[in-house]
C-alpha cells in the first residue's frame, strides 16, 4: 500500500502522470504474457483486499461494495464520489472540474488519478490498507496505471439483464423534499437460458414523500439504453483486461439486495459472520 501511495504521489502531476501511462503503454505486452499464469485469487482471512468493482449505471455497484467494505474493514474508493468532493471544495482542481464538468466533458485520466492519489495518501495516514475501487479503472490506460502502482487481485463484474436495468432505472424517484431515493419497480423477470427468474421488490416511500416524488429528467427509456449502450462499449476492453488477466469475477445478480447479497458473499468466499467475529475479536 505504501508503495501505491508513493507511486501514485509522484504521478501527482500531470506531466508526470503521463509519464506513468507511456510507461505503462510500454509494458502491456509484458503484462499480458504475465496474465496467463495468474489465477484468481480470493482470500477470506486477507482483509486488505485490493478490489475492483465493475457494473453498469443503475446495477448497484455502489451499494454492494460499501456493504462489503463495511464487511471487511477496507474503504470504499469511489471515484465519483471523489469528483464531487472536489467539486465543492476549494481544493487546487476544482475550478479545473467544474469548467470541465459544465462543458459536459469526460474528467480525464490524469485527474482522476491525481484524485484517487490524494485519497490513497489520506487514508494511508489514518492507517488504511486495502480497498475497493468503484468507478475505477474505467479504461484499459488506467487499468495498465494502476497495475503498475498496485496489484489488483480480483474484479467483480456485476451484471443484470438489459430489459431489468432498464425496469429499475424507470422505476427511480427521488423525494424533492428530503432528497431520499425509491423505487416504484416491482420486478419479476423470468429468467432466460436456464436462469433463474429475477425478482426485485420495490423501494417504496413513506406516506410524507409519496406526493412528492420526483423522476430526474434523464431516466427516459431513450436515454438509459444509450447510457447502457455507451457503458458496454467503454467497459467491454476493460472486462477483457482482466479477464485476460485471469482476475474476472462474472457475477449475475438474482434480484435485489435480499436476493443478491448472500449470494455475492458466498461467491467471494465471505461469510457475514466473519464481520461479527471481527467485532468481539
Ligand atoms: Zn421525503
Amino acid at each position: 500500500m505504501a508503495a501505491v501511495t508513493r507511486l501514485f504521489r509522484s504521478s501527482s502531476s500531470s506531466s508526470s502522470a503521463l509519464f506513468y501511462i507511456r510507461r505503462s503503454l510500454s509494458t502491456s505486452a509484458a503484462t499480458e504474457l504475465k496474465s496467463q499464469t495468474c489465477p484468481p485469487r480470493i482470500d477470506p482471512k486477507g482483509r486488505n483486499v485490493q478490489w475492483v468493482f465493475l457494473g453498469c449505471p443503475g446495477v448497484g455497484k455502489g451499494t454492494y461494495a460499501s456493504r462489503l467494505s463495511a464487511l471487511l474493514g477496507v474503504p470504499h474508493i469511489a471515484t465519483g464520489d471523489l469528483v464531487r468532493e472536489e467539486l465543492s471544495s476549494s481544493g487546487p482542481l476544482s475550478k479545473q472540474l467544474a469548467d470541465i464538468v459544465n462543458q459536459g466533458k469526460l474528467v480525464s485520466d490524469e485527474i482522476i488519478i491525481n484524485l484517487l492519489s490524494k485519497r490513497l495518501e489520506m487514508g494511508e495516514a489514518k492507517g488504511e490498507s486495502g480497498f475497493i475501487l468503484d468507478g475505477f479503472p474505467r479504461t484499459v490506460r488506467q487499468a495498465e496505471i494502476l497495475d503498475e502502482v498496485t496489484d489488483i487481485e480480483l474484479v467483480v463484474n456485476l451484471k443484470l439483464p438489459e430489459n431489468v436495468l432498464l425496469e429499475k432505472c424507470l422505476g427511480r424517484r427521488i423525494c424533492s423534499q428530503c432528497g431520499k431515493n425509491f423505487n416504484l419497480a416491482s420486478i419479476n423477470v423470468k429468467g432466460e437460458n436456464g436462469n433463474p427468474d429475477i425478482s426485485m421488490a420495490p423501494l417504496l416511500p413513506p406516506s410524507q414523500c409519496a406526493s412528492k416524488l420526483i423522476t430526474r429528467s434523464d431516466d427516459t427509456e431513450t436515454i438509459i439504453r444509450e447510457r447502457l449502450r455507451v457503458y458496454n462499449e467503454k467497459s467491454q476492453p476493460v472486462e477483457d483486461f482482466y479477464r485476460g488477466q485471469g482476475k474476472l469475477l462474472e457475477f449475475d445478480l438474482p434480484g435485489g439486495i435480499p436476493e443478491s447479497w448472500p449470494k455475492l458473499l458466498e461467491a467471494l468466499n465471505l461469510d457475514e459472520n466473519d464481520d461479527k467475529q471481527a467485532a468481539t475479536a
